[in-house]
């Protein structure tokens, strides 16, 4: 009977992983299907100065404009194709995009040096050839100056071999692009990434930001990172900035850079051009 039971859980065992293997096969078909009928689209959060008002760069961010289930948000499809292959091909399209939006909006003079923030999947640095892909790329966008493109690389278990990643990130930092350390503090390395990895410019997690003016450790944290951006010779900047409260007590404890539904939610490439001109740079965050 024993024997029996065993093999009947053994049997159950399997059936289960059979079906997740199917589920999951299923959900990358999907996925396939989308990138080549272009589903996949970005949209653009801006970043500003809270100082001077100026609106500094955008970071784009992944949509699926999926035909039965509308915009769908990347935690319902990038977590499908991490350490899969699609995922450094759907990286390769998000760089190729943004750089050709970043030289139209150039085109169409919006009169402010924009930079453009691409975020990163750890598998897709590590790729032997990314540098080399990377350079492919810009050339493909002589007008774009490597300095607009930044990339947000986060910390996570796959970043270990951090000496070899500070190497893909010089390489990539010789062609003249940037790099950001992206949900800054939410990882068990944080100090080590910073002191060793070569990003200019830190990104305080929004999960940090988002209770710092009622909860006292949340404000240390935010406090905390901001003066090792200062010690550490690195720009920082605030995610998840929702409201003028947020915006002035950062500007208080000096981190003038700012992304937030506060500030503007993320969009369609083709509202931010009326977006910009709307902007009012004198917004007071001062008083
Ligand atoms: P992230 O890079 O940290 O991006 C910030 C996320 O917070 C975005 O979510 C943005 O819409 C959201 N956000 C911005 N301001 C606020 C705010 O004031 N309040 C709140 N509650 N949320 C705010 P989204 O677009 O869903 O992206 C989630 C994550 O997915 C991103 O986090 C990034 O890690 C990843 N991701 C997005 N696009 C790409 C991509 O093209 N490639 C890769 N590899 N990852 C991407
Ligand atoms: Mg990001
Ligand atoms: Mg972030
Ligand atoms: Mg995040």
């Amino acid at each position: 009977v024993a024997k029996e039971s065993g093999k009947n859980r053994y049997h159950i065992f399997d059936t289960d992983q059979d079906d997740a293997v199917k589920a999951k096969n299923l959900r990358l078909k999907a996925i396939r299907s989308a990138l080549d009928n272009h589903q996949f689209v970005l949209h653009y959060q801006p970043k500003v100065n809270m100082r001077t008002g100026t609106v500094i760069g955008v970071e784009a961010l992944i949509r699926w404009q999926h035909p039965e289930r509308g915009l769908l948000n990347p935690i319902e499809f990038l977590p499908v194709i991490e350490n899969h292959a699609m995922s450094i091909e759907l990286g390769e399209w998000v760089i190729a995009t943004a750089l050709s939006q970043i030289s139209q909006w150039q085109e169409m003079e919006l009169n402010i040096p924009l930079s453009i923030s691409v975020n990163i999947a750890a598998v897709q640095l590590q790729q032997c050839d990314f540098t080399a892909r990377l350079a492919i790329l810009l050339a493909t966008y002589p007008d774009v100056e490597p300095h607009y493109l930044e990339l947000e690389v986060l910390e996570t278990s796959a970043l270990d071999d951090v000496q070899h990643v500070s190497e893909i990130m010089d390489a990539c930092i010789a062609l003249g692009v940037k790099f950001a350390l992206d949900d800054f503090g939410t990882g068990y390395s944080s100090l080590t990434y910073l002191r060793r990895l070569p990003a200019s410019l830190i990104k305080i997690d929004q999960s940090f930001v988002r209770d710092m003016l009622n909860d006292a450790g949340d404000l240390a944290i935010v406090e905390g990172v901001i003066a090792l951006a200062k010690l550490f010779k690195r720009e920082v900047i605030a995610e998840g900035v929702e409201s003028i409260e947020h915006g002035r007590a950062l500007l208080q404890l000096g981190c003038e850079l700012a992304q937030g539904y506060g500030i503007a939610r993320p969009m369609p490439a083709s509202d931010f051009p009326a977006w910009i001109s709307d902007w009012k740079p004198d917004i007071s965050w001062q008083d």
